[in-house]
């Protein structure tokens, strides 16, 4: 007998029609004899209709009643599906995140979970229900209701999975797994069955919207075996494990992409040691979260100084660097926020060379201008038009042959 935490996300209970559904699959896993606790998000759209809601009375909702508004979503769900549930026979109990133990910071919109008390779950497992939790919610120390950033349903589920030292981990979706790239934009995308940890960290990181990083961060400082599958067709989906279990290992594993990026570049900026704390200081104390940074000196006193930000905070990084232009007599700024970044994620880039380059012909060819690149010892990020998204993920997805269960030109089996 197993115990699986199981987390149904908003097209999985997207209608009445699917609740029954899954909570038919529920009943399925239980006559196995698995205990099991249930992790719902709100239904498909309602998230998005409730933050609506917010912002049409004011552009900066109050944090407080933020929360206590997006909450609901998933509060519907968990009831609805208890009450399925219970008209099957299957007796259930549902419970918003702070009467499951879900103990956060104080960090309103985006709380991490600091602690999670499982006895109340422990016991009705103990007496046979099936325990049912709202996801993307807990609860801070002064008993404040708070959310835990979009996608937030999955990082619920791996830390009740961790709490309970469940057996599995289990995030169904719309999709049958983890692919080599978002499927829906690119039909050749390959399902991927097993991926390591710290590559699904880098794709979550890197806009693979399939798990929330912080989920995959959880399950693996705590080794939580982490399945994706599909709520829709049956198969065993993608095991997120440690690297060494893997069996295939490939070069490169996936491409992540993000739409949502902006960009801006100072030049003429005066080169002389401790600007770049300066710029960067007053970035971030405008609560402004830089990702990428770049600076090259054009001549003896002057440097180019480029960095790119979340789209929603271009505007006012644009004001901020337009006030430092003045400040600091820099010549011209450049800005567009009509960029994406792509990025290019595998384990095999530690001890292979030439992946840079095939990725750049691959974009050179296809006739996409590189803006921006960083690498970390897996990953590789550029930065391009965000026009030319879906051509550049097709090409690099292409030149590896992604689309392939092996290929030759970059073996599936590889020392590391
Ligand atoms: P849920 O509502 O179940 O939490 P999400 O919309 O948050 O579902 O995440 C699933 C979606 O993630 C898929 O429909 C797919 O479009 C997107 N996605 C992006 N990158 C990938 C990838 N590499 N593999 C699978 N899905 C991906
Ligand atoms: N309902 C929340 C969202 O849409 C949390 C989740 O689905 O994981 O972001
Ligand atoms: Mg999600």
């Amino acid at each position: 007998m197993a115990l699986l935490v199981q987390k149904f996300g908003g097209s999985s209970v997207g209608t009445i029609d699917r609740i029954q559904k899954v909570a038919a699959n529920i009943i399925k896993a239980k006559q196995e004899g698995h205990n099991i606790v249930v992790v719902v998000s709100a239904m498909y759209g309602e998230t998005d209709r409730l933050i609506q809601l917010a912002h049409a009375l004011s552009s900066d909702p109050n944090p407080r009643e933020y929360d206590i508004l997006v909450s609901t979503g998933e509060q519907a769900s968990m009831a609805l599906l208890a009450i399925a549930l219970t008209q099957n026979n299957c007796s259930s109990r549902s419970y918003t995140g702070a009467q499951a133990g879900i103990l956060t910071d104080n960090v309103h919109t985006k709380a991490r979970i600091l602690d999670v008390k499982t006895d109340a779950i422990r016991k009705d497992l103990a007496n046979g229900h099936v325990v049912v939790v709202a996801g993307f919610q807990g609860v801070n120390e002064h008993g404040e209701t708070t959310t835990l950033g979009r996608g937030g349903s999955d990082t619920t589920a791996v830390a009740l999975a961790a709490a309970l030292n469940a057996d599995e981990c289990q995030i169904f979706t719309d999709v049958d797994g983890v692919y080599t790239t978002d499927p829906k934009m690119i039909a050749e995308a390959r399902l991927i069955s097993q991926i390591s940890y710290e590559e699904m960290l880098e794709m979550a990181s890197l806009g693979a919207k399939v798990l929330q990083m912080r989920s995959v961060e959880i399950a693996s400082k705590h080794n939580v075996p982490l399945r994706v599958l599909s709520s829709f067709n049956e198969g065993p989906g993608t095991l997120v494990t440690l690297e060494e279990k893997i069996m295939k290992k490939r070069l490169v594993s996936g491409i992540a992409f993000s739409r949502e990026e902006a960009i801006i570049s100072l030049s003429g900026v005066p080169n002389r040691p401790g600007i770049e704390g300066h710029i960067l200081g007053l970035i971030s104390e405008a609560n402004i979260e830089i990702d990428m940074i770049a600076q090259n000196a054009t001549d003896e006193q002057h440097t180019d100084f480029t960095f790119t930000m979340h789209r929603g905070d271009f505007p006012k990084a644009l004001k901020l660097a337009e006030q430092l232009a003045l400040e600091l007599g820099a010549g011209t700024i450049k800005s567009t926020a009509n960029v994406a970044k792509l990025s290019l994620v595998g384990i095999g880039m530690r001890s292979h060379t030439g992946v840079a380059s095939t990725m750049f012909k691959a974009l050179g060819n296809a006739d996409i201008n590189i803006q921006m690149i960083t690498t970390s010892e897996i990953k590789i990020s550029v930065i391009i038009e965000e026009d030319c998204l879906e051509r550049g993920v097709r090409a690099v997805h292409q030149a590896f042959e992604l689309d392939k269960a092996t290929s030759e030109k970059f073996p599936a089996h590889m020392e590391s």
